[in-house]
Parts: structure tokens; sequence; C-alpha cells
């Protein structure tokens, strides 16, 4: 187990803050990790965070507690039948790269979640998504540990997943590390193309391929989200609103332009991205935290600013999107205080 304190965290936030953590953990192994979490070590800090790369967070100072990660990175096939293979992954693979050893071996279901940041930890927590697919619709079972060394496994039911939301988010935060995560793929690919113009894109070379489906999204991604490298940011800022239909349709008569996703008969989803967009605040900036000229969901740290200047900029929107639509939307990033 590698053990640092008063440890710089630049390296394992995409908004590029430069701040520190007390004590930062990185286990090998369950065992590691069960052994920490009952040490007197653990026990003389009162605050704690796991992390998986770090880009869906955003520290708002150093971290006055301890942060752990994962250096569980095992993936193995643990049952097979004719039409699906359950694929048990340890929580700190890189997300990006088992998708690409899914796609290599034919294994389909998380083609369209290709190019997304992070490790597979998190991404049962956030339930992510893209491109018309939540990881939800192919995790089976989900391995945590309890802060008392005690392992748990959570059905997909369980981790009541719900959009960018989960168990682990809500009412366990905190109270869980997790360390497996169990896919269901196919053998068999069903292609979801109808999401912008991801069919045109992937049919363009002839019949679909999951290879076809991992270069066409990774490239509409890489031509949409600007590069954490570049210009520090945690992808989508905001989730998009749910609103009852009713307010949709009175809002709609107002501004004819304004999108909607049908939720079921009576919410609708409205896009975070139009309201900001529309409210005036596309490539405007405060201080050192600005609103991406192309992708109005997206806050970026233009070089410096604090994790408290991107919040106050994330207010200052929510505030006029309130003011201007009655809605309010809420962050999907993790603002750790
Ligand atoms: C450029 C860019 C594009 C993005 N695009 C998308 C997208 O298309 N769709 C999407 O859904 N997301 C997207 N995101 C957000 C991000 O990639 C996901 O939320 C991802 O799952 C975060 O993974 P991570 O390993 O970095 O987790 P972190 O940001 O480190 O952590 C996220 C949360 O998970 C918890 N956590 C992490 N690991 C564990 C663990 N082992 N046990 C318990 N809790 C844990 C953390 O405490 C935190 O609450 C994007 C981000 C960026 C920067």
């Amino acid at each position: 187990m590698k053990r640092y304190e008063n440890y710089s965290l630049l390296a394992h936030n995409t908004f590029g803050m430069d701040v520190r953590a007390a004590l930062f953990v990185e286990y090998d192994t369950v065992d590691e990790l069960r052994a920490f979490v009952l040490s007197a070590d653990f026990a003389r800090y009162d605050r704690h965070l796991h992390i998986g790369s770090g880009s869906n967070l955003l520290f708002g100072g150093d971290y006055r507690g301890i942060v752990m990660h994962s250096a569980l990175r095992d993936l193995e096939v643990v049952a097979e039948d004719d039409n699906h293979l359950w694929v048990r992954v340890g929580s700190g693979y890189v997300w990006d790269d088992f998708v690409g050893h899914c796609v290599a071996q034919g294994w389909a279901g998380v083609e369209n979640l290709s190019a997304i940041p992070g490790e597979v930890g998190a991404s049962a927590v956030q339930n992510i998504g893209a491109y018309g697919v939540e990881v939800r619709d192919v995790i089976d079972r989900v391995e945590a540990m309890a802060l008392d060394g005690t392992l748990r496994t959570f059905t997909n039911e369980e981790c009541r997943y719900g959009y960018r939301d989960s168990v682990f988010k809500a009412e366990m935060r905190g109270q869980y590390i997790i360390t497996h995560v169990t896919y269901r793929l196919d053998r068999v690919p069903t292609y979801r193309l109808d999401y912008g113009d991801l069919r045109v894109r992937v049919e363009a070379d002839g019949e679909p391929t999951l290879q076809a489906v991992r270069n066409a999204v990774t490239a509409i991604r890489d031509s949409k989200l600007p590069d954490p490298k570049v210009l520090g940011n945690a992808g989508s800022f905001f989730t998009n609103p749910v609103i009852p239909r009713t307010q949709y349709e009175a809002l709609k008569a107002e501004y004819p332009t304004m999108p909607s996703y049908p939720i079921d008969d009576t919410r609708v989803k409205v896009p975070a991205g139009w309201l900001i967009d529309s409210a005036g605040w596309k490539g405007r900036a405060l201080g050192r935290a600005a609103v991406h000229d192309r992708q109005a969901l997206v806050l970026v740290n233009l070089g410096g600013a604090t994790g408290r200047e991107v919040m106050t900029l994330a207010e200052r929107i929510c505030e006029d999107v309130y003011n201007k639509y009655g809605i309010r939307i809420t962050p999907e990033v993790n603002f750790i205080d």
C-alpha cells in the first residue's frame, strides 16, 4: 500500500485544482484495504473520501482528511452462457481501457460509453451515461467494503440507480468502498445509434461494428468536449433538470425553441446546456472560472481558479436560470468542501 502525508491532488482531479490531502493511501488488494480501514491510522482522521480519477470532483480547498484510491485492476470472466458474459472488474481499472478491452473481445454493451473519463468503481457510483446508454443497463452486481471491513454485494436493484444517481451517492454516501463491479455483456450486439449523428457516422463505412461505434463516439466526444489536460473541467457540470410537463408547456409558449426529452406522461427533461446558453452564460468568465465557449454545460478552469471561484460561477448561473425560467439546475459534479 502506498501512503503519503500532505499529498498533492493535482494529478488526481481533472479540474486541475492544486490542493492537498492530509493523508493519501492507495491499496493494491482487498485485504490491504480492510487492514487500513481497521487501523489506528484510519481512526486518527475524522474525514475520508474515496476517489477514482477525480473527473467528477471539485475540491473547494485542501482536504483535511484521508483520500483513498483503489489500485485493484483485475479483470475476469466469472460466468458465461450462450448469450452473455459476466465480467468482474477491479474498481481501479480505467473505465475506457475496460471499454476498449470489451470491444476488442467482441463483448457488447458498453461501446456507447467510450471515452468517458474515470475508473470502474465510480462508474457504479455515478451511473455514467452517454449516447442513449447508462451503465446500469449492464451492471449485474457491485462488491463493496463497509468501514468495519465487512464485504457486501449489492444487486443492480439494490444500487437504486437513477439518472447519474445511485445508493452510493445518496443514503449510503461515504459508507461503502466499491472494490469490484460485475458487468453483464452481450455476445451479440444490439446497436443503439439513435442519438445525434451517431448512426450517420457509424454507417458511413458500412455495417456497424463495435469498433466503429467506439471510434465514432470517441471522435464526436473529442470534437465537442474540452480536453481536461488542456483546460481543467469535469465534463457536464450540471444535470439536466426534469420538470412537470405543464410547466414545460407554459415555457414553450414563451420560448418556442426550448428543447425537451419526454420522461413519462407528466414529466420532461430540459437540456441544462440550452438553459445556460440562452441565459447568456456561454463563453462568459467570472475571474479564472468560465463557461466553455462551445459547451455551455461545461465549466472550465482558465488556469489557477480555486474550487470556490468555480462554485461562485455555478451559483450565479443557477440563480440566473431560475430567475429567467423558474427551473432549478443542480450540479452533477461532487463539490468537496
Ligand atoms: C471531459 C469529461 C467528460 C465527461 N463525460 C461524461 C459523460 O459523458 N457521462 C457521464 O456520465 N460522465 C461524464 N463525465 C464525468 C465523469 O467522467 C464520471 O462521473 C466518472 O464516473 C467519474 O469517475 P472517476 O473515477 O473520475 O470518479 P471521481 O470523480 O474520482 O469520483 C466520483 C464519485 O465516485 C466516488 N467514488 C469513486 N471511486 C469510488 C469507489 N471505489 N468506491 C466508492 N466511491 C467511489 C467518489 O467519492 C465521488 O463521489 C465526464 C467528465 C469529464 C472530465
